[in-house]
């Protein structure tokens, strides 16, 4: 069996469509549209105005097992099933799916959108500056630091000397040292993680807050406020409510305090809309934003959603990606997105692989550079069967928001018939609707047309869509609510800063916030290491922190798991370089 070429061969193996004629066949007028180069275009937010009365189209969201790095590609499924319902199921379909952060553009994941034939072309395009929405964010975090700087500098006092020296210092040395880290992390390791290794470094070493606020877009609440906004109006609400600092007082500083609302939101007037491309079939798809699925929402915009199920109509569909795995990314898709955009999906399709179930069943870990352990390219029966008990938890994760669920195995070439008869009959046991093998990676949309079947089957069962919790149980109540029933964790334990914020938050009226919970996303657990169905352990959280833009309370689980992306967030507000120097800074 030959090979397949790589994903960037493949990628360029195609010619898209003019953004044009793209536009034109989804149903977009010229003046909706706002074309960047040929082949990427912003779609207006007075298109969704225009349709407003058009009722939505079938919304399918698209979910996964625990990541490992054997890979279980839902991106690629999210998007080989929109090729599959367009180009060969012949109705209408759109494909919504996050922005890559440039954390993964180069090396890690080889630089695309998707994989093999289910891609987002042209791959540089949405791989590199796109629509420069993330530049824009970089750009807003950037003010609000900047201004806090200029109060800090401008308004303190002579005792306020001391800290205002710290935080200078440590800001110019670091801007220095950005570049040189940089350059050494490209060159030694050959591994570009960029920005993402580079928060990790800041934080290890620097522990203020200023920093990671520059470069940390993907965690921030810039983006996440992005991600959740419904309109331009919205947004700006939201820019405006964001708590940037607190003041010597320990009173909130938002951005309109600080004077700066209006400017953030016409920073960020054109990220709002969402980018328009297209697989290597032709099928549209949005790529907009890319909040975290660890630490912040980890789903793409509601706008861009919202925008598509008007396009395709009443009888086609939109498949939108939650990232991570179910307990993660689906959690919030469903309490944090769906709450705030006011959508109800319809059927919930749970992407699983043979070789990454395997690990999960106690497979040996994979190490870059080094041979694949036969174990992931021979049958093992054993080790699949292990796994199973995964798939089936993150099932039962899915199941609980009351939607049915088709299970869709990536099928990789090492996969014997053995094996994917195991894996559809356990996940049939699990309660999964229709469990389907696809081969859409080797054969684009023609390998997901009995998936699409599957699903469009799936959407015409009655379905009725549940929350997880009551907005308004307690703040811990809510936090055990999805420790327990989305992890597996015996219970959780509020370490007392963590109490304190409880008090603190149930105090100032912010108790019915929704949870999003900043976990490891590779495990079920906050232990990275433990694979498959962590069991006897108790959620420790150390933290909560409010993000009053995003619109949620953000408890911080364990120690190391959050690592670099956490301490964006929780550098976010100033209160933790406060914290570390017993000062605060007055406005
Ligand atoms: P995820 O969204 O789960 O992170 P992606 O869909 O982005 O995963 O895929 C990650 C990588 O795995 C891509 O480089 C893709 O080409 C590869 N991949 C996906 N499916 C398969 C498959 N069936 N066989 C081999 N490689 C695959
Ligand atoms: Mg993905």
């Amino acid at each position: 069996q030959k090979p397949q070429p790589s994903d960037a061969a493949i990628a360029h193996s195609f010619t898209p469509k003019t953004i044009g004629r793209l536009a034109r066949e989804v149903g977009l007028f010229s003046e909706e549209v706002e074309p960047y180069g040929t082949t990427r275009a912003k779609v207006r937010l007075e298109a969704l105005n225009r349709l407003k009365t058009q009722p939505n189209g079938k919304y399918l969201v698209v979910t996964g097992i625990t990541p490992t790095p054997l890979g279980e590609g839902t991106t690629t499924t999210t998007l080989g099933l929109a090729q599959a319902l367009g180009a060969h199921l012949h109705v209408n379909s759109f494909a919504c799916v996050r922005q890559p952060s440039r954390g993964s553009n180069f090396g890690v994941k080889g630089g695309a959108v998707g994989g093999g034939y289910c891609q987002v072309i042209p791959m540089e395009e949405v791989s590199l500056h796109l629509t420069s929405d993330i530049q824009a964010v970089m750009a807003a975090n950037s003010l609000v630091v900047d201004t806090i700087n200029a109060r800090v500098l401008c308004e303190s006092t002579q005792s306020d000397k001391v800290i205002q020296n710290i935080i200078l210092d440590q800001y110019y040395l670091v801007s220095l040292f950005q570049n040189l880290f940089q350059l050494f992390f490209t060159l030694f390791t050959r591994k570009v993680c960029g920005m993402c290794a580079f928060c990790y470094f800041q934080a290890k070493t620097c522990k203020t807050a200023l920093f990671k606020i520059l470069s940390g877009y993907v965690a921030s609440e810039m983006m996440a406020v992005l991600a959740l906004s419904t309109s331009l109006g919205d947004m700006t609400r939201r820019l405006a409510r964001m708590v940037v600092a607190y003041s010597r007082k320990g009173k909130p500083v938002t951005t309109e305090d600080l004077g700066i609302s209006g400017v953030l939101a016409t920073l960020m007037r054109d990220a709002v809309k969402p980018s328009l491309m297209q697989t290597m079939e032709g099928t549209p798809v949005f790529v907009h934003t890319c909040p975290l699925s660890d630490i912040a929402q980890g789903n793409s915009s509601i706008l861009a959603d919202q925008i598509a199920l008007k396009l395709v109509g009443p009888e086609g569909f939109v498949v939108t990606e939650a990232e991570g795995g179910a307990e993660l990314g689906m959690e919030k898709f469903f309490d944090i997105k769906c709450r705030s955009s006011g959508l109800h999906p319809d059927v919930v399709v749970m992407v699983a692989s043979v070789p990454a179930l395997k690990m999960h069943g106690g497979g040996p870990a994979v190490t870059a550079g080094s041979a694949m352990p036969k174990e992931y390219s021979a049958e093992n029966l054993t080790l699949l069967e292990n796994g199973c008990n995964h798939l089936k938890r993150q099932l039962e994760n899915a199941r609980a928001f009351g939607l049915p669920v088709v299970v869709a195995i990536n099928t990789f070439s090492t996969d014997t018939d053995a094996e994917l008869g195991l894996v559809c009959e356990q996940a049939k046991l699990a309660g999964a609707l229709e469990v389907v093998p696809c081969s859409h990676w080797a054969e684009g949309g023609a390998g997901a047309v009995a998936l699409g079947q599957a699903v469009q089957r799936a959407a015409e069962t009655p379905h009725q869509m549940n929350f997880l919790y009551d907005l308004e149980m307690p703040i811990d109540d809510k936090i055990r609510v999805i420790a327990k029933s989305m992890y597996g964790a015996d219970d959780v334990e509020l370490l007392p800063q963590a109490q304190k914020k409880v008090a603190l938050f149930s105090k100032q009226g912010l108790g019915n916030l929704p949870i999003c919970m900043a976990k490891t996303h590779l495990s079920l657990s906050h232990d990275p290491e433990r694979k498959g169905v962590p069991t006897g352990f108790t959620l420790p959280i150390r933290d909560i922190h409010a993000n009053l833009g995003a619109g949620f309370l953000y408890p911080l689980v364990g120690t190391v798991s959050t690592g670099a992306v956490t301490h964006s967030y929780e550098l976010l507000s100033v209160t933790h370089m406060n914290a570390e120097l017993e000062h605060d800074m007055e406005y």
